[in-house]
């Protein structure tokens, strides 16, 4: 396999400008005004699917662009780069889309994968739910059910913390649906929830990260889903949920990177302009070495998200490269963002020089969708060897 992160053929060239055209028209001033008035990026996110970039992972036959997560990762990086890191091109197209592509019946793709394409008259969000409050990390101790009965499955149990709900038609909701007294585990299914659905009802959870998706606890009362709404197959869901995992992380990384050059970017223009011992500060090792310290660790994060995006999409087990990028990226991009703003001085925290507003979603993105600290246990077990510390 060849890393060709500088080498990108025409198309992915091609693909990378016209994305950094498109979000660079909008801005970070576009993003932060919007979300400091509790706007929603919808012009964005519209620019963004007429020129099929929210699909651009989602097979051709259904109407995306038929491309991978190599692609989307592309999408992710500049979207953010431009100052406008989307947290539903993570859970929409990244995590639904991949789960629905891969594990949805002929019918459900052909029912939900144009919508989330804009084909079906109108466009779809969906929105990801597994978090709930007391099983936090532990995707295990889910405790949102869906019950069979009649012709249904009825769901009760609630989320946390599930991003755009608001802007989104549906929900893929994760539930348990069995326990294996084996393993002392829930057996967990997938189901597409609209979220309009009779019984479901949402809460805003305030936060203090700069984006216009907000965050919602979920609640479930005898919520009734269809059959053709389960995904996969009743009690395989965290393996499926797992094939969605790994996009989510690849992503996560892409827009952590993209992050840390948008913040890079803004701090070499500022050390290169702003003089106050009569040589621009960037003259100063003080600035310089710290700001070329992060760029290694940033370029070493995309070049871990490039693995993890081919692996990925040549079908091998991306579980290892997927986490290392995602803690790899977080790092190199709050490294970004703080030097950043320790370059700008007391600029870096005003709201006109745009920085200090990127560092919630860069911080964010070292909790979600995966720890630090799980990062670290995963790799202390399947990399290391090291005894399951937990
Ligand atoms: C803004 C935002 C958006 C989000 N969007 C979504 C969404 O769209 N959909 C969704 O389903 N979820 C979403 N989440 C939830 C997010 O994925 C979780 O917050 C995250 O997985 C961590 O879970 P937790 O908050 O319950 O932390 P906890 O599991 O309570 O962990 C707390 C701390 O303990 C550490 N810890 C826990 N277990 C261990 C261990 N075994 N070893 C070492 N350290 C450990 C963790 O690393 C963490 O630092 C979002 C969260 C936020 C803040």
């Amino acid at each position: 396999m060849t890393l060709t992160i500088d080498q990108e053929d025409d198309e992915k060239q091609l693909l990378r400008k016209s994305v950094s055209d498109l979000a660079n028209k909008f801005g970070h001033t576009y993003f932060r005004e919007l979300a400091l008035v509790d706007g929603r990026a919808h012009e964005l996110w519209e620019a963004l699917a007429d020129g099929g970039f929210t699909s651009v992972n989602l097979p051709a036959e259904f109407g995306g662009g038929g491309a991978g997560i190599t692609e989307l990762t592309i999408v992710c990086e500049e979207v953010a780069a431009a100052g406008c890191p989307l947290l539903l091109l993570i859970v929409s197209p990244a995590i639904c889309g991949s789960i629905v592509s891969e594990f949805g019946t002929e019918e459900q793709r052909q029912v939900w994968i144009p919508r989330l394409v804009g084909q079906a008259g109108r466009r779809w969000k969906m929105a990801f739910a597994i978090t709930e409050a007391d099983a936090g990390s532990n995707s295990h101790r889910v405790s949102t059910t869906a019950v069979h009965k009649d012709d249904a499955w009825l769901i009760n149990g609630s989320k946390t913390y599930i991003s755009g709900v608001d802007e989104a038609e549906a929900i893929l909701v994760v539930a348990r649906t069995g326990f294996d007294e084996e393993r002392g585990r829930g057996e967990l299914s997938l189901f597409v929830v609209d979220v309009d659905a009779p019984g479901l009802s949402k809460q805003l959870i305030p936060t203090e990260i700069v984006a216009p998706e907000k965050q919602y606890a979920l609640f479930f009362d005898n919520v009734a889903v269809s059959d053709d709404r389960l995904i996969g197959t009743a009690g395989q869901g965290l393996r499926q949920v797992f094939t969605g995992l790994n996009p989510e992380r690849i992503t996560g990384a892409a827009m952590l990177n993209g992050i840390g050059r948008y913040a890079l970017d803004r701090a070499a223009e500022y050390a290169r302009g702003r003089s106050v011992w009569d040589v621009p500060i960037g003259t100063h090792q003080g600035i310089a070495h710290p700001l070329a310290e992060a760029k290694i660790y940033l370029e070493l994060a995309r070049l871990m998200t490039t693995k993890a995006a081919h692996l990925y999409d040549a079908g091998l087990d991306a579980g290892e490269a997927a986490n290392m990028a995602k803690f790899a990226a977080a790092e190199a991009a709050l490294r970004c963002v703080d030097q950043a703003i320790q370059t700008h001085g007391g600029n870096g925290m005003s709201r006109e020089y745009g920085i200090a507003s990127m560092w919630g979603m860069a911080r964010l993105l070292r909790i979600a969708p995966v720890s630090r600290e799980m990062i670290l246990n995963y790799v202390a077990q399947h990399s290391l060897g090291l005894p399951r510390s937990y």
